[in-house]
């Protein structure tokens, strides 16, 4: 939610609704004035009158029929910006409300809640009119709306703050809230555009999140839609449009797998109701978002529901659904056993419906259902106070508790936002830096995302990092709680592999920007040290060669500058040797040979170079290796080790392309990953052995595989291991051996 809105106008009031006043008559004589008798029919109490009626008492239904009169009067003169009276608002307000069956003081706050702030009615006229608990709801109403959340982090986290401490205090002031903020929302339309924005950010990022952290499923996922509509209007009427045609394709499946459905239960003295189940577009939306998949991957998804009568009859239904349909392995869930932290309980399993679609089913009890769709509101909805609903109205009241504890434990509004998104937010991380700064990133997040989050140039420079003290590889998956710290180093560039697994936008960007600049500056510098190879090679002296002659090779090149020369070279488009002669052929004789140290030709791999330099995935080369150097053709010098299978096969079809001259930098402060192959008996534990032996050699796994089971009952294992060197490696491989689980142990070869 951080990123609230960069358009925030601060001059509005904060409701979705900027009033328009219209003069009143200058003797204040209200009941005359003509428009009012024209939108009655909007406005009227009646309807709602109609429905407390059904649940109230008399005198409870009398005191709300007095705030509606009350809140009438206040709002007299007053008009929205579709042009209506105000006192619809409040009424619709009111109307959500009655529909969670809230009782008689939440009725008469929800109908008060704009009145202390925009019509200058007091707290104590409240206190004497409705009573001391109707006055602290509207006061806390009033407080919530004059709330602002503007892109000022110490502000929002104090606004957040009050909002929530608001919350804490009665739930029923979140519950008129989130009421207040859907009418604005239906509504939103006639306001100024830049407002809709705003609005819809700030809905999309703290009250659908409040709503869904409070189990009310159905106004979570309408204020998600509403939101979505505003802020990204072309994609929603595309996705809506989509969404349209596609349920008339899916008409047919449908009806069959109801049909089967509804033939089977039934015969097993299940009586249920099972209707076809639509994802929200902001749902679909983000599936398609998150898990980069294409409208028809997720819509291709079939969803149903089915309500059961009793608990046992669930687990039953199940049973009944594997014998119609195959299940999809590993997607079985049991949410009633162990129900979601907001409440919410079902059984959840995917099938393999007709036409071999996959089919989602939940399945649930009616009272279940209840607290799936309304959440803590399902303590006012279900009278009858079912075990589950007084579970979570139970449980969501310690959590309104332990917020009002972290408030008394720290006075800092920064510090309590950070403790309340962990509950609010459960799509995103929370994790530490070494001096326990918060950073919040999305789940599935690595240690590069939180390098590139700290700072892009210590995301650049990455080359490790430690999660909790331990070293990690910088694709790791990070937990909330986790501290994490990264090891750069100053020649660390970015890789483009890191493209495949960041999970922030921000990181991608920063890579693709830095692979773009940085790509063009280090292809110079390796092209330059293999023309100086090659020139050595050829017993010239490169600084000995006048600079007109440099000069008379980009020209016969046809290149622009001595720079591109030097980059097609370390990009592998011109062979250095061939370069080198040619430039010898330019200077017409002046051939300045010379004893060169040959050494200072040679290039050197730090093992941080990105592009330019990259270590061949096939025979992971560590330092202490030989290695050779293969210039493919526009991607710069792939190091292998010097016996790789997969080198030795390229060396024979293209040999000019290859460099011995290659060797490790001195001093290398990093670890390598490299490949190493076991076979083990298929031991029980012998995963967890062969992991804590290669941790005791002080060594980092990287990434274990068990490929396959033999046919004799072993197992192949395929590690990457992070080592120093090659010493390293051997004193890892020579611990592992010593483990009687393990037949065999190589290296991979290419
Ligand atoms: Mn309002």
């Amino acid at each position: 939610m951080a990123q609230a809105t960069a358009e925030e106008d601060a001059a509005a009031p904060p409701d979705a609704t900027t009033r328009q006043r219209k003069p009143k008559s200058p003797d204040g004589a209200r009941d005359a004035e003509p428009p009012r008798d024209e939108f009655r029919s909007v406005a009227s109490f009646a309807p709602l009158a109609e429905v407390l009626g059904s649940y109230l008492s008399e005198s409870d239904l009398a005191r709300v029929r007095e705030a509606y009169r009350f809140a009438d009067e206040a709002h007299l003169g007053q008009f929205r910006q579709s042009g209506e009276p105000y006192i619809s608002h409040p009424i619709a307000v009111a109307e959500l409300c009655s529909q969670w069956k809230l009782d008689a003081q939440a009725m008469i706050a929800a109908l008060l809640h704009d009145v202390i702030e925009d019509q200058g009615v007091t707290k104590q006229e409240l206190v004497e009119r409705f009573g001391a608990p109707v006055a602290e709801l509207v006061d806390g109403l009033s407080k919530l709306d004059r709330l602002k959340f503007p892109n000022q982090q110490d502000a929002q986290a104090e606004n957040f703050r009050k909002m929530m401490l608001a919350m804490a205090r009665d739930v029923r002031v979140i519950l008129i809230k989130l009421a207040d903020r859907l009418h604005n929302m239906r509504t939103l339309g006639a306001v100024p555009s830049h407002k809709q924005r705003r609005i819809a950010r700030e809905t999309l990022d703290i009250y659908a999140p409040i709503a869904h952290r409070l189990g009310l499923n159905q106004i979570f996922r309408e204020l998600q839609d509403l939101s979505f509509a505003y802020l990204y209007p072309t994609r929603f009427s595309t996705l809506r449009k989509a969404v349209l045609a596609a349920r008339g394709n899916r008409r047919e499946v449908v009806n069959k797998i109801l049909n089967q459905i509804g033939a089977t239960l039934p015969s097993a003295g299940i009586q249920a109701q099972v209707f076809g189940r639509e994802k929200s577009l902001y749902g679909i939306y983000r599936k398609m978002r998150e898990k980069r998949l294409s409208f028809s991957q997720v819509l291709d998804v079939y969803g149903f529901r089915i309500v059961v009568e009793r608990r046992e009859q669930c687990y039953l239904a199940l049973g009944l659904l594997h014998g119609l349909f195959k299940p999809v392995p590993g997607k079985f869930k049991d949410f009633i056993a162990v129900p979601k932290f907001n409440g919410y309980q079902s059984l959840h399993t995917t099938l393999v419906g007709p036409f071999g679609t996959p089919v989602e089913f939940q399945i649930r009890t009616e009272e279940m259902h209840h607290v799936a769709e309304s959440g803590v509101a399902a303590h006012w909805l279900y009278k009858d106070e079912e075990a589950s609903v007084t579970e979570l109205q139970q449980r969501t009241h310690s959590w309104l508790q332990s917020l009002i504890e972290v408030q008394n434990q720290t006075g800092d509004a920064g510090e309590f936002f950070e403790h309340v998104k962990v509950d609010l937010f459960p799509d995103s991380v929370y994790v530490f830096t070494p001096k326990s700064k918060i950073i919040s990133l999305p789940r599935g997040a690595t240690p590069l995302d939180f390098a590139y989050q700290i700072h892009t140039d210590i995301g650049n420079s990455s080359v490790g990092a430690r999660v909790n003290g331990l070293p990690v590889s910088l694709r790791t998956e990070l937990h909330s709680g986790d501290i994490v710290e990264v090891e750069t180093d100053p020649h660390g560039r970015p890789n483009p592999n890191w493209l495949g697994f960041v999970r922030t936008a921000r990181a991608r960007f920063e890579i693709r920007h830095a692979l773009r600049t940085t790509n063009l500056a280090e292809s110079v510098a390796l092209g330059e040290s293999l023309l100086r190879q090659a020139l050595v090679a050829l017993e010239v002296d490169p600084s000995a060669l006048p600079a007109a002659n440099y000069e008379k090779l980009v020209r016969t090149l046809g290149a622009r500058s001595l720079d591109e020369v030097h980059a097609d070279i370390g990009l592998g488009r011109r062979i250095a040797a061939v370069v080198a002669r040619r430039l010898l052929l330019a200077t017409e004789g002046a051939t300045v040979r010379s004893g060169v140290d040959s050494d200072g030709a040679r290039i050197l791999i730090h093992g941080t170079e990105g592009m330019a330099i990259q270590l061949a995935p096939c025979c992971s080369p560590i330092p202490g290796d030989t290695v050779s150097g293969y210039l493919r053709k526009g991607h710069g010098l792939i190091v292998h080790t010097r016996d790789c299978e997969t080198a030795r096969r390229l060396r024979a079809k293209d040999p000019e392309r290859w460099l011995d001259d290659v060797a490790w930098a001195p001093d290398l402060q990093r670890s390598f990953d490299a490949r190493v192959h076991l076979l083990a008996t298929n031991a029980r534990g012998v995963l967890g052995k062969i992991a804590a032996e290669i941790a005791s050699s002080d060594a980092n796994i990287n990434r274990v595989a068990t490929e396959d089971f033999e046919p004799d009952g072993s197992i192949a294992v395929d590690a990457t291991v992070q080592v120093a060197d090659r010493d390293h490696l051997a004193l890892v491989m020579r611990n592992l051996r010593r483990l009687p689980e393990i037949l065999k142990i190589s290296r991979p070869r290419g």
